[in-house]
């Protein structure tokens, strides 16, 4: 079932996700937030913006075309950074939550990761390039925070009346 994407303005997107238990069954979920995913085209998707305040996101790398990039869809539950490179660098950001809006955005290029797998085990890993940028992107979602919020003051000057319009058609 593909799920009505919640955009900017609701206050979901502005709290804080609470963990996923062993014993919580959020497989139905996973796979209505892939097919979500899917059908906006877009690299990541974090359970606030499916209106489920819950520690999980999914990653979509089929369509980066990038060297040390492997092409999956993955799941992570209760996903934490535990380290971050001090070399950053800038992308071009949007989020399916603010649709319209793309902007530059610095953040480390490297990080370090523990989260669950579908199967609910614990993983470490080392993300660079892409895979490190959407973490990072979808982690924020979990944390109640927006790439726009990493944005200087002015530019978030320059978009605001775009975001105000966005809110309004925000409903939940
Ligand atoms: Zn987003």
């Amino acid at each position: 079932m593909i799920l009505p994407i919640v955009l900017y303005g609701s206050k979901i997107l502005r709290s804080k996700a609470p963990d996923i238990g062993r014993d919580d069954n959020f497989t139905e979920l996973a796979e209505n937030m892939i097919l979500t995913l899917k059908n906006q085209q877009g690299y990541g998707l974090a359970g606030p913006q499916v209106n489920v305040l819950k520690n999980i996101f999914i990653i979509d790398t089929t369509s980066v075309n990038e060297e040390g990039t492997e092409p999956a869809v993955k799941t992570y539950f209760n996903p934490e950074i535990l380290d971050y490179n001090t070399d950053e660098v800038y992308y071009n950001e949007g989020c399916l939550s603010i649709p319209g809006i793309y902007e530059d955005v610095i953040r480390p290029d490297k990080i370090e990761v523990r989260y669950r797998d579908e199967n609910f085990d614990v993983k470490e890993e080392t993300l660079g390039g892409m895979a490190a940028r959407i973490f990072q992107h979808e982690y924020d979602h979990l944390q109640g925070i927006l790439f726009i919020d990493r944005l200087s003051v002015l530019r978030k000057k320059m978009i605001n009346s775009k975001l105000k319009q966005i809110a309004r058609r925000s409903i939940i």
